[in-house]
């Protein structure tokens, strides 16, 4: 696609993030699966829901734009759902591969924190109200997702367990 326009790159910038959401979708029930800790299973399947909603709200923008933002991939997302995966693979102890998960996920978050707070910007920029709020919403959730991560890791991850030899 050609970028002649601070409106073509804002919609080359949502194709991107709703690639990255789909391909959350598909990967966050393994995350979910692959958790021990209860909180963290918990974090992961609402935030599934949660992106499942990140995902109808792009395709909202995407109607008030008359556009498609399918057919996009986004290879940072790939890359990090690929450590995410790897990291499903390793072998480790319990609190050890729960904190290894929430790594890999923190790093999603805060792709997707970077992604959102720049489309956020455009439509400010563009005078597109009813997209700036919608995509605002999904900005705060993901901040939050992320905040929420980080206080699973502090508190619930048992720090005695990360210290055990297997
Ligand atoms: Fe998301
Ligand atoms: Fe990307
Ligand atoms: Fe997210």
């Amino acid at each position: 696609m050609k970028l002649n326009t601070l409106h073509d790159l804002y919609l080359h910038q949502l194709k991107d993030l709703y690639s990255a959401e789909q391909q959350i979708i598909d990967a966050l029930p393994d995350m979910a699966e692959e958790a021990t800790n209860p909180e963290l299973k918990r974090a992961f399947n609402e935030h599934l829901e949660q992106t499942r909603q990140q995902k109808d709200r792009l395709d909202r923008v995407a109607r008030n734009l008359g556009e498609d933002l399918s057919g996009e991939t986004c290879q940072a997302m790939k890359g990090l759902i690929k450590e995410g995966k790897e990291m499903i693979k390793q072998r480790a102890t319990d609190p050890v591969k729960d904190a290894g998960l929430i790594a890999a996920a923190q790093r999603v978050e805060h792709y997707e924190i970077a992604g959102y707070g720049t489309v956020c910007t455009f439509a400010e920029m563009l005078g597109r109200h009813d997209d700036l709020e919608l995509l605002q919403e999904t900005l705060s959730e993901e901040k939050n997702t992320d905040e929420r991560l980080n206080k699973i890791a502090k508190q619930t991850v048992d720090p005695a367990a990360l210290h055990a030899t297997a």
